[in-house]
């Protein structure tokens, strides 16, 4: 790995270059100012997805889901969590499937939630159906271990 990541930012749409050894200090967007990575999840609009997904250097996971899918709900409160914990090693965003269908659509999500990990722009995996945090987190380092 080299030791800087690219990283959109999901307000302006900047793509960032992190030094990998400021990644758990809460790095922040140079154009805007908001923070790039400081373990909370990340709303995404269609801008900031794709841009995200394509271009990240650091793992992304991204939940899609929509306000009237109640185990996306309930799942909320466990993806943050898992956000946390992986907080500097991976990003965690969500996208609006009601808002976004054609990015739905696109991505083929059958059912909701449903999870989908990218790394480099590419798709590695895909989680469906609410999760607990643990197994959030079991997911995502179950693949960065494996690109180690
Ligand atoms: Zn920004």
């Amino acid at each position: 790995m080299s030791d800087a990541v690219k990283l959109a930012c999901a307000t302006c749409g900047q793509m960032n270059r992190v030094p990998v050894a400021k990644l758990a200090e809460g790095p922040k967007c140079g154009s805007c100012g908001d923070p790039l990575a400081d373990g909370k999840v990340i709303d995404l609009d269609a801008r900031a997805h794709d841009k995200a997904t394509r271009g990240d250097e650091l793992a992304l996971l991204v939940d899609y889901w929509a306000p009237w899918c109640g185990p996306c709900r309930m799942m909320a409160p466990e993806f943050a969590k898992a956000a946390q914990t992986l907080k500097g090693r991976a990003r965690l965003a969500k996208l609006n499937t009601q808002d976004h269908p054609d990015i739905a659509t696109r991505t083929r999500i059958q059912g909701i939630p449903a999870l989908v990990l990218y790394v480099r722009g590419r798709e590695v995996g895909r989680l469906a159906g609410a999760r607990p945090a643990a197994e959030i987190v079991a997911f995502v380092q179950g693949h960065l271990g494996s690109r180690a």
